[in-house]
């Protein structure tokens, strides 16, 4: 719902709102905010404040910090949880440079820039549905930082007294609904103390904004609990990581434009060509979609998470699955993406993968509907089925190769996350690991 500057006024006056967020996110996907008291308000709207760009990573030199927040009057949200000071507010807002033109190292406007490509060939939506994954860990009572110690041994769809993680959960949704979310379902997962909440999908930038809202509201309950939530890919070994499948369909003005009653499989053309783009430039986005050394320890064999580029409609081991619901509900989920993804530059990349395979008319292989992680190297040769970068050095090495993905990102995002995820490997590269002491220190 887009809100007129009167009704924010309006609501502003009747819930006693006293400070106002002003939000926008990062090139690592981190919320960042500027907090103005409601004094302010009008200046906001009118599209007249300014912030130092040059303090927020990946955005600008120190010589042309002056920046522009243009609101964005749709994402106006009222914070449920009190704070003493008073009720606060928040709006998302683009980011525009100094001469009042769209700042692109903004990955929000990034996307739009990508979504007004989509537009141009004739779609109005291109709907995401997150299934984000999180754990939920106890806090050290002496020293009040999180610990990696679970909170309770539940698996898949335990019921309580096992886990307790479940009232944390309930309060969330609670939260959630407040906030306007349509919350599908929130269950337990796989692990012990892991946890998902699936909210209905929307078009790709309100899905993003809510990803970003989400992880606020799933951070800021669990501390309540006494819980410390993270979206930290894979926070133990041997045990599942955290996804965050990406469901994703294209829109006309004809509704889902994946869905054809007379397709193969009922699916349309322009559901196998943005596969097919999906598919082909799965190696070159992994950066984006798995952007910390940590998320690569999550795709491996075994764990539920995909290790190949291939696709299949019913097993779960490949990148993207193709669920059965047809109709609106025709889509493609890509189930390599994990929480710690810049959910903007996330949905920009797999955007303009498809919408590539689109206009190229590029074919997709045939499905495997076999478990590919009982494949042997061989047979998955003889299949065509690649492998996903094993690292984030190797992921940084396909990204560079791709003009396709390169261009989704624009030239400063672009730069800016090389450098940064270099200096991210780089930085590891150095550490020595318990596990190699364990392994080699008496061994040679
Ligand atoms: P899974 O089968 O992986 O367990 P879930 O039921 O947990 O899937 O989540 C399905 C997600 O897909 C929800 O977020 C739902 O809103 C979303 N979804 C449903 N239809 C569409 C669509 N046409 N486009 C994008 N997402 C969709
Ligand atoms: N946790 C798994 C992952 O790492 C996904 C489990 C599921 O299918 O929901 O992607
Ligand atoms: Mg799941
Ligand atoms: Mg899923």
């Amino acid at each position: 719902k887009v809100f007129t500057k009167d009704e924010i006024r309006q609501d502003v006056k009747e819930k006693h709102v006293k400070f106002l967020r002003l939000m926008f996110t990062d090139l690592y996907g981190t919320i960042k905010n500027v907090e103005v008291p409601i004094s302010q308000l009008d200046k906001v709207l009118d599209n007249k404040m300014m912030f130092d760009g040059s303090s927020i990573d990946g955005f600008v030199r120190i010589e042309e910090s002056d920046m522009w927040l243009y609101p964005d009057l749709s994402t106006w949200m009222i914070f449920p949880w009190g704070n003493e000071h008073g009720t606060v507010a928040r709006l998302i807002c683009e980011v525009y440079n100094a001469d009042r033109t769209p700042f692109y190292g903004d990955p929000r406007n990034n996307l739009i820039r990508i979504l007004d490509e989509m537009k141009e060939l004739g779609f109005t939506d291109f709907n995401i549905g997150p299934e984000p994954e999180f754990f939920l860990f106890k806090m050290d009572e002496t020293t009040g930082r999180p610990t990696t110690h679970l909170n309770d041994k539940g698996s898949y769809f335990d019921l309580a007294p096992i886990d307790l993680g479940e009232n944390c959960r309930r309060d969330i949704v609670l939260e959630l609904e407040k906030l306007g979310f349509d919350v599908e379902a929130s269950h337990h997962e796989v692990a012990p103390g892991q946890h998902e909440v699936d909210f209905k999908y929307a078009d790709a930038l309100t899905a993003c904004d809510n990803i970003q809202t989400f992880k606020l509201v799933v951070k800021t309950v669990a501390r309540k609990h006494g819980l410390h939530a993270t979206f930290m890919p894979k926070p133990l070994e041997r045990i599942n990581g955290s996804g965050m499948h990406l469901n994703m369909s294209l829109f006309n003005k004809d509704g889902n434009a994946f869905f054809d009653e007379n397709g193969d499989e009922q699916l349309s053309d322009n559901a196998r060509h943005f596969l097919a783009g999906v598919l082909k430039h799965a190696r070159s986005y992994t950066a984006l979609m798995n952007p910390l050394v940590n998320s690569y320890k999550r795709l491996v064999p075994g764990y539920e998470a995909p290790v190949y580029v291939a696709w299949s409609g019913h097993n779960r081991s490949p990148l993207v699955r193709v669920p059965v619901a047809r109709g609106a509900s025709t889509r493609l989920e890509l189930r390599s993406v994990d929480p710690s993804a810049n959910p903007y530059l996330a949905v920009a990349a797999v955007l303009a993968a498809g919408l590539d395979g689109l206009k190229n008319k590029l074919e997709a292989p045939s499905p495997v509907d076999r478990n590919i992680y009982s494949m042997t190297q061989e047979e998955r040769e003889a299949n065509n089925i690649a492998d996903l970068p094993s690292t984030l050095h190797n992921a940084l090495k396909e990204l560079r190769t791709d003009d396709v993905i390169k261009e989704a990102m624009g030239p400063h995002l672009y730069s800016n996350f090389m450098e940064a995820k270099r200096l991210e490997w780089d930085a590891y590269r150095l550490e020595v690991s318990q596990w190699e002491l364990d392994q080699y220190l008496e061994m040679y």
